[in-house]
């Protein structure tokens, strides 16, 4: 069926114009949930406009250049307490594939990524696993650790001594946790996925989750920023939510980073079904419907905002991710693969930079913490230093 086609029989039910919504996005306006939501659900007949101003809106505060962040991944573990039914990533201890790195294991990767040029650690792992694992807190015990936090801020300095740039995505941390690992990392992350609350309910992608509560995540979010910790976060689509609910995510980031100018990129990640999940038979979010969320976003979140999209888990939109407002890539490895979605091969960079240069744009590499986020005010001392360096470098080798 055409894209065009789809589009008109999903997105049927809205009529009214989104003109005006446009014109006061191109004048700067700072948009209403009402007209994010207008946008996300706007008639087929508009869904060209949209994109088109969502080009021009990224053009102005990003001109034609994507870029991607050079990583190594590093899953410290991957039990978790909670059970989004839409992971594979989770473990029980004792299930095949259950696993927690030893720090001769990060140390070890961490030195194979810097020796293939990567420059971002990212440390990404399960929920808390020690409040719902006494194997785990005997693991904990034995590697002279309390928490997995502080075993995460461990992990961060071996990396930054193998000459990485750690970013921490350990779900939700309290405040005094942020604080601890801020001199050990760029940047860190927490995906907000939806604000719904509709999810935690019985049958939702988040009853078994309780790290996913909607108000813990933004209030994670919020005191990321009032800490000055640049920070990632994004939307997942395809989980239960609603397109109204894709739009009032993206209403909430955009709120907090107004409260405290933290947030330096925010990600559109669509769902991927997998066999062996609880949601094997859920529908992936059409293409249609992420060009929306990502147009949606770059008029909400305005031309400033870092807006990214997976590239291996839509290779074949990548030119209409461009013409809906992204302008980054994210992580991209050369050695270890996404753990998370492990069907999902990364792309070849050098084809990557091929497609968008026949976009009409440029592929060039980024830290783990934007360009705009390189200064005092959002780098702690004990790792400015090291990234000033390495965005010389960076920049360096890229010119
Ligand atoms: S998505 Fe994250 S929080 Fe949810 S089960 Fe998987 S690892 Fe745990």
């Amino acid at each position: 069926m055409a894209f065009a086609e789809l589009a008109a029989i999903s997105f049927a039910r809205s009529a009214a114009s989104i003109r005006p919504v446009l014109d006061r996005a191109l004048g700067g306006a700072r948009l209403t949930e009402a007209e994010a939501i207008a946008l996300i659900d706007c008639p087929a007949s508009e869904f060209e406009d949209l994109l088109a101003v969502a080009g021009e809106l990224r053009d102005r505060g990003k001109g034609h250049a994507i870029t991607y962040s050079r990583k190594v991944f590093l899953p410290i573990t991957n039990l978790c307490r909670d059970r989004c039914t839409y992971c594979t990533f989770r473990k029980d201890p004792g299930d095949p594939g259950a696993w927690t790195m030893m720090p001769a294991e990060i140390a070890e990767w961490s030195r194979r990524g810097h020796e293939l040029g990567c420059k971002e650690a990212l440390m990404c792992l399960g929920d808390k696993p020690e409040v719902a694992f006494k194997e785990y807190r005997a693991t904990l015990d034995t590697l002279g650790v309390r928490s997995t936090i502080e075993y995460v801020g461990r992990a961060c300095a071996i990396a930054i001594g193998e000459g990485l740039l750690p970013h921490t995505n350990a779900g939700l941390m309290s405040r005094d946790e942020m604080a601890m690992l801020r001199p050990l990392n760029v940047s860190m992350g927490l995906m907000l996925e939806s604000i719904s609350p509709r999810l935690r309910a019985r049958g939702g992608a988040h009853q078994a989750a309780p790290d996913k509560d909607p108000a813990l995540r933004m209030k994670m979010i919020d005191e990321a920023g009032a800490l000055r910790i640049p920070f990632t976060s994004g939307i997942l689509l395809g989980i239960g939510e609603t397109v109204a609910e894709r739009a009032q995510s993206l209403i909430a980031l955009r709120d907090s980073h107004e409260r405290h100018g933290h947030i330096q990129e925010v990600i559109i990640q669509n769902f991927r079904a997998k066999p062996e999940i609880a949601m094997a038979s859920a529908p992936e979010p059409e293409a249609y419907e992420m060009a929306r969320a990502i147009a949606t976003a770059r008029l909400v979140l305005g031309p400033a905002m870092n807006v990214q999209a997976p590239p291996n888990l839509s290779p074949g939109e990548i030119e209409l991710f461009i013409r809906a407002g992204i302008n980054d890539f994210g992580g991209i490895s050369p050695l270890s693969k996404d753990y998370v979605n492990p069907e999902a091969p990364w792309p070849h960079l050098e084809r990557l930079g091929e497609r968008c240069a026949r976009a009409g744009f440029t592929l060039g590499e980024r830290l783990a913490v934007y360009q705009e986020y390189i200064n005092d005010e959002w780098l702690d001392p004990a790792v400015a230093t090291n990234v000033r360096a390495i965005w010389e470098r960076t920049r360096g080798t890229a010119s």
